[in-house]
């Protein structure tokens, strides 16, 4: 397999009904950015090949799927057979301290950033990191510069437009290099495994294998981090009107795939 990945156990099959959806790292507008810092090094990110699946909501709303191929587990792959297009992502954990808005969303409070006029919304929750490996340019830089990606913060920051076929994406130091808080390392041993996200196994935050951890581990702060998620979710203060839950759920902005746009309303 091509990623550095230990396997996990099958205390994690078959998960994924109910509970919160795992929310992802997204950037829609130019010159937005997030405030992230790495939970999953590089010898651990996970990477492989999906497919793009076209859903629908059950009010009709079309969104965006990435589907594993099967192919690459060995096995016959029905996408494949049916020549869906597919494409190499990859998949990182990430704790976002928060995003700045280039729109206001409701929650957030206006900023300047750099000269720019920013909309500062507070995350402070686990965030997916799913793009597509056209993006991993400036991830790899600083690996090759310091050998590792969780010794500090970042910024994560998209060019380009919303619609935009080629948005690009960099990678920006934010401040001193840092030890992970004592919540960090206790959160990072919590959150499901990237294989089993891949391959459409676990798609929520607070599945069975995460709450059969908790009964042991049981931090404090894994707990708040779930809460404060579960009510933001709600509200989902920082999504576009147009962005459902489902499209939370799964969803790869298509805007980031390498074989082009998506329709309209992306
Ligand atoms: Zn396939």
């Amino acid at each position: 397999m091509p990623h550095g990945f230990k396997q996990m156990g099958e205390a994690t099959a078959g998960m994924g009904t109910g509970g919160e959806f795992i929310k992802h790292v997204r950037l829609y507008e130019d010159q937005e950015s997030a405030i992230i810092r790495f939970l999953t090094d590089a010898d651990d990110v996970f990477w492989g090949p999906f497919h793009r699946v076209k859903k629908r909501t059950s009010t009709g709303r079309e969104w965006w799927d990435s589907v594993f191929c099967l192919e690459e587990l060995g096995q016959a792959c029905e996408l494949c057979r049916e020549e869906i297009s597919a494409g190499t992502q990859f998949l990182a954990w990430v704790w976002q301290y928060k995003m700045y808005h280039a729109k206001q969303v409701e929650g957030s409070r206006q900023v300047d950033v750099n000269g720019l006029i920013r909309y500062e919304e507070i995350n402070d929750e686990p965030r997916l990191m799913r793009y597509s490996h056209m993006h991993k340019g400036s991830i790899e830089m600083r690996l090759q510069r310091l050998g590792t990606l969780t010794d500090r913060d970042y910024e994560w920051i998209r060019t380009g437009p919303r619609g935009t076929n080629r948005p690009t994406y960099m990678l920006e130091p934010v401040g001193d290099p840092s030890e992970l808080s004592e919540k960090l390392v206790l959160l990072r041993k919590e959150l499901p495994a990237l294989e089993d996200i891949a391959h459409g196994k676990v798609r929520t935050l607070d599945g069975q294998a995460v709450g059969e951890k908790k009964k042991t581990a049981a931090p404090p702060a894994d707990k708040r981090v779930v809460d404060v998620g579960t009510e933001e979710k709600e509200k989902s203060p920082e999504q576009p009107a147009e962005v459902t839950q489902e499209k939370e759920e799964g969803d790869f902005d298509p805007d980031d795939m390498p074989w082009g746009s998506g329709p309209p309303g992306y």
